[in-house]
């Protein structure tokens, strides 16, 4: 992907650094304080204690530094990403005469808070539509990269995923569906959940065809990578490597083929009217 030295978007929040200092004082508690203040007894420099409390190695996570580039390098591919999806989908959205609002995108580590709670970066990238904000920790992306999903364009494509989740909150999408997942079976419901999961992976795909259709900015391989990237965190992948079996009831996401199927709808078509993953539900 040829995105380097391209413009960047204003509406990143870096919160990295907050989340590792959350994390330290959890766990070393009155333990931590003890040895700050052993520390301050036999140094007595003021600067000092606050090096040891303070988050800097956690903020140096290695993860970032390595196979995806500075941290630095790891904001500016996001802000670039984020800036081409506030072009792309504007147009979309101004072409059926309606404004897009630009979500916002927090970058953190290990937790945060948002108006769905505190979330670890466990649960991997996400979105939330209480506060119409991506949140995504850029470890995951070291994360994908051991996962065999390597390239930035498979990247590109998991933040165009949550992007995705994004426009279903504006087309009021996301409301519906839970509204109506609250009327169901955990099960239906669960089924539910993966025709949205389906639908941002399509968005995801529209996303990278009009990308490339006004800014060119794909090579080849990319499509490719994100293809494999949506193969490779398909459910029944996902499980297979967790060492479970397949079960299907438990999906979340959709499986690999189908995951990788409705990125293609998207890619091939741009057009939102064929992402409609509800299609034989109704
Ligand atoms: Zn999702």
């Amino acid at each position: 992907m040829r995105w380097k030295g391209r413009k960047q978007s204003t509406n990143i929040e870096d919160r990295r650094g907050r989340g590792g200092s959350f994390r330290r004082k959890s766990s070393f508690g009155g333990i931590g304080f003890f040895i700050i203040l052993l520390l301050f007894l036999f140094f007595g420099q003021g600067q000092n204690l606050l090096d040891f409390s303070g988050n800097t190695p956690q903020s140096q996570a290695p993860s970032q530094s390595s196979a995806n580039g500075t941290p630095d390098e790891v904001k500016e591919f996001i802000g670039v990403i984020l800036q081409t999806s506030e072009e792309v989908w504007g147009d979309i959205f101004a072409r059926s005469n309606a404004r897009y609002q630009q979500p916002k995108l927090v970058m953190f580590e290990g937790r945060v808070q948002s108006a769905c709670g505190i979330t670890s970066s466990a649960t991997g990238p996400f979105y939330c539509p209480g506060d119409n904000k991506i949140y995504i920790d850029p470890s995951f992306f070291s994360e994908l990269n051991r996962m065999g999903a390597k390239g930035d364009f498979a990247k590109a494509y998991v933040i165009a995923h949550e992007l995705g989740h994004h426009i279903q909150s504006l087309q009021g999408i996301s409301d519906r569906v839970t509204r109506m997942q609250q009327r169901m079976s955990s099960r239906q419901a669960n089924k539910l959940s993966v025709r949205l999961e389906l639908q941002a992976d399509c968005y995801a795909g529209i996303w990278g065809h009009h990308t490339e259709k006004k800014l060119h900015l794909l090579e080849d391989g990319d499509i490719e990578e994100a293809i494999n990237a949506a193969y490779l965190i398909g459910d029944d992948h996902m499980q297979r490597r967790a060492g479970m079996g397949v079960n299907t009831s438990a999906f979340t996401h959709g499986s690999s083929k189908q995951r990788a199927h409705w990125f293609q709808v998207g890619i091939l078509t741009g057009k939102v009217s064929k992402c409609d993953t509800f299609a034989d539900m109704r």
